[in-house]
């Protein structure tokens, strides 16, 4: 059924990179199997699942949305690959994306990009724009994204789906695709908030493959779901609701304030006075960080090679000029650049400095506070090929959400109404490990 849904549907939303319909059937056959030899269902079982396609699978091609990884293979699964299998969910395929993670619309995917089922004029946001699409158009059950600067919340708010990213270090990154590597973190796209809790309980915990993997002790999120958030205390950051925020996804935002108030919870506006430094902080962090991780790309050891090279040299450049896209060439540049010796100071480092104080603005709200809220993007979708020529809007998309990554902390997408026919998304974002009231209030709220 389930790619019967996607046969219909696909080829107007273009979620979907790669279909693994063979295995899947194998899959659910062997889960037939296992009940009727009267084993126990797994936490996941059954459930149709569409994995980024930044995020390796065994056997099963996985692209990046790049042309320099179109033929590549994995040979071995990511963790979370893994913990999905063993929960018993079915992979469907792998999601389309901004290729490399690096873009907010889909439209950086050098295969085509994703449009939003809600209005096939406008974007899905991104990067995990195949991933938040296919839920919104119920072609997965739920699916996996990463989050660098708001991958998962962003396409989630503009999908009117769930989106989760977890604390960083909470989800291993082990065989997730590395853009930035002290950003980067797996989560759940889904329909509603119980979902996400039952994929983050799958899918979370300590992996000694990932040497930045935490390790905390799993809660029970589910059992967190409880409905109950009397005495809650919610930040509301002045800067999130402010200049450049669209009038009318503030007002989406309020009102569901005013709902969680009347479950019991009281709100006050607070500042987290760096947050305009926090895009520019990120993309010169992120970029540097991604300069050096796709330095592996040379045209040997992955994907696509150059015909015909002249020497060693001109295989690198030859094949690199031909396996990456526009953006994320512009990226390597930058990331180069700020790492380069006579600039490194200047940018990268004082970068480093900067994102230090924006997360001391989170410490601080948290001292008062139990969960910060605001809008989860300044818009709602913007239509297709509005922005590709200007990167610098394209950036700014990120303002309410690149914070959260810098902080390393977790946050939720959750959907707050429509405003012309598109989704308003509400970002709850928590303490460092506290995924449970972040989870708590985002299922009162639903
Ligand atoms: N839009 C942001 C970027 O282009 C975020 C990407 C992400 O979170 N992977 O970097």
């Amino acid at each position: 059924q389930a790619f019967k849904t996607i046969q219909e549907r696909d080829n107007r939303v273009g979620a979907y990179l790669t279909l693994d319909e063979e295995q899947a059937r194998a899959t659910a056959r062997k889960l037939d199997d296992k009940l009727k030899a009267g084993g126990e269902r797994g936490l996941l079982f059954g459930l149709p699942v569409g994995i980024k396609d930044n995020i390796v699978t065994e056997g099963l091609r996985t692209t990046c949305a790049s042309q320099f990884l179109s033929n590549f293979n994995p040979v071995y699964d990511a963790t979370v690959t893994k913990k999905l299998r063993k929960a018993d969910s079915v992979i469907l395929g792998k999601m389309n994306m901004d290729e490399f993670a690096m873009g907010g619309s889909n439209e950086n995917s050098s295969f085509h990009p994703v449009r939003n089922p809600w209005n096939l004029e406008h974007v899905p946001g991104g990067s995990s724009g195949g991933s938040a699409a296919s839920v919104a158009a119920g072609e997965a059950y739920f699916t996996l994204g990463s989050d660098t600067g708001g991958s998962i919340r962003q396409p989630a708010s503009y999908c009117g789906v769930v989106g989760l990213k977890p604390t960083y270090g909470l989800v291993s990154r082990f065989g997730l695709v590395a853009f930035a590597s002290s950003l980067d973190q797996i989560g759940p796209i889904t329909k509603n908030v119980e979902d996400s809790a039952y994929v983050l309980q799958a899918i979370a915990g300590y992996d000694s493959m990932d040497s930045t993997s935490a390790n905390v002790e799993i809660p029970d999120y589910l059992s967190a779901l409880t409905g109950d958030i009397k005495g809650l205390r919610i930040a509301v950051p002045k800067e999130y609701v402010g200049e450049g925020v669209d009038p009318v996804v503030k007002e989406k935002v309020m009102d569901a304030l005013k709902v969680l108030e009347g479950l019991g919870a009281t709100w006050e506006e607070v500042s987290l006075p760096h947050t305009e430094y926090a895009v520019a902080t990120y993309y010169l962090l992120a970029s540097s960080e991604a300069s050096s991780n796709l330095a592996r790309f040379d045209g040997v050891r992955y994907g696509v090679r150059s015909d015909n090279p002249a020497n060693l040299l001109d295989l690198y450049h030859e094949s690199r000029s031909q396996g990456f896209g526009p953006e994320v060439k512009r990226r390597i540049m930058l990331g180069t650049y700020a790492l380069s010796s006579g600039y490194y100071d200047a940018y990268y480092l004082k970068a480093q400095k900067v994102r230090t104080l924006i997360k001391r603005d989170f410490d601080q709200v948290f001292e008062d506070f139990d969960i910060i809220i605001g809008p989860t993007a300044p818009t709602t979708a913007f239509k297709l090929g509005e922005q590709v020529d200007n990167p610098l809007t394209m950036y700014l998309n990120d303002i309410l959400t690149i914070p959260v990554s810098l902080a390393g902390v977790p946050a939720v997408s959750v959907p707050c109404g429509f405003a012309e026919g598109l989704p308003v998304g509400m970002q709850i974002i928590g303490k460092a490990f506290d995924e449970s009231t972040v989870l708590r209030v985002a299922h009162a709220y639903e």
